[in-house]
């Protein structure tokens, strides 16, 4: 048998049901492809690269930008290969089998697995039972535990959820290790913990081009932090981890990023517009949400869950207890929105 690394086995091997559905409402990616301008700039762009070089090895042209746009220091700003690449990171360089790593649960699945692929020690906290968050839960367990790290999603995945910035910051100032916040959905909410940088040395901001700035395929996401956690961070990254590709298209993205204010907007309103249609339907708890996605509770979870399959719409099922009969449905196009609701109204009248 070949001499796996301890604790590996135990580990699942993410996998997603990979389908040509007709509505996809499975990731809460942008229903929409970039906008054509953008689209066109950077192809245009992309069409300059020097594809025989190495990318630029300290993605100063997007840091920059991103620096000068929350005015902060270039070295505050660390790019990664996704966010994902990022809060991995941030576990290898701060875990290790020596470390505990704090993180509220439900919320994002691979906080767990991150942390355990670096060899720390997942403490997992329950959320409320209306999913909100007990900070001196989370303080008590980092006392406890003597954490390196807390780990919050604001608004929260999958239960779409926000914690207020008054519980982050109080976090922030019990705890004496870091505080990660995720803010992979900040642009659906529009509050943010970045102001509270140059107050609070141990906060990290970690944010995505995938989601509101439909850029997924490309993989790239950010951290805002002090420089030397960008230095501890930069210690665990490869040599070029992000590619010229992703790194040329990110930069015209964000330099152009006032042209997404349109579809942000439609998927706020769409997320409200589903909410409300949804909430009227009898048996369905609609959680509220300031994301793109939304997540709802009915004894009939399972069955609707395979209609809604059979139909060929996809959306996130769960298997853990605390999400127990809950269904997590991303935001897509109005037309999309409208086959998800009509298939779920069909689903129920059966019963
Ligand atoms: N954080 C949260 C809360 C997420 O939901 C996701 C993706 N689903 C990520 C981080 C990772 O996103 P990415 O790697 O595409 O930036």
């Amino acid at each position: 048998m070949w001499k796996y690394r301890t604790g590996l086995e135990s580990l699942p091997t993410y996998s997603v049901e990979e389908k040509e559905w007709d509505v996809k409402l499975d990731a809460n990616e942008s229903p929409v492809n970039l906008p054509p301008l953008v689209q066109e700039r950077v192809i245009n762009r992309l069409s300059f690269l020097p594809f025989n070089r190495y990318p630029e090895m300290g993605m100063l042209g997007l840091r920059e930008q991103i620096a000068q746009s929350f005015n902060i220091a270039i070295d505050c700003v660390t790019i990664g290969s996704g966010s994902s690449e990022i809060l991995l990171a941030l576990c290898h360089a701060f875990g290790g089998k020596d470390n505990c790593i704090v993180y509220p649960t439900p919320s994002f699945s691979m906080y767990g697995i991150y942390i355990k692929m670096a060899d720390s020690t997942p403490i997992p906290v329950p959320l409320n039972a209306d999913y909100s968050v007990d900070r001196d839960k989370i303080v008590k367990a980092a006392q406890e535990f003597k954490a390196s790290i807390v780990m919050l999603c604001n608004p929260n995945n999958p239960t779409g959820n926000v914690m207020s910035l008054v519980d982050v910051e109080y976090i922030l100032s019990q705890v004496e290790c870091l505080v990660a916040v995720d803010e992979a959905y900040y642009e659906f909410y529009g509050e943010s913990a970045v102001g509270l940088l140059p107050k609070y040395k141990n906060l990290i901001v970690t944010r995505t081009f995938s989601k509101a700035y439909g850029l997924a395929s490309a993989r790239v996401g950010y951290m805002l932090a002090g420089a030397d956690i960008t230095t501890a961070i930069g210690k665990v990254l490869m040599p070029y981890h992000v590619n010229a590709l992703s790194l040329a298209a990110a930069e015209v993205v964000y330099q152009m990023r006032d042209e997404f204010a349109a579809s942000i907007q439609q998927s706020i309103d769409e997320r409200n517009r589903l909410a409300d249609a949804l909430k009227l339907l009898p048996g369905l708890i609609v959680y509220p949400s300031e994301a793109n996605f939304l997540l709802i509770k009915t004894a009939l979870a399972s069955t609707l869950g395979a209609y809604l399959v059979e139909n060929n719409i996809g959306i996130r099922e769960f298997t853990s207890p605390d999400l127990a009969n809950c269904l997590r449905i991303s935001i897509g196009s109005p037309v999309e929105n409208d086959k998800l609701l009509k298939a779920v109204k069909d689903c129920l009248a059966k019963g």
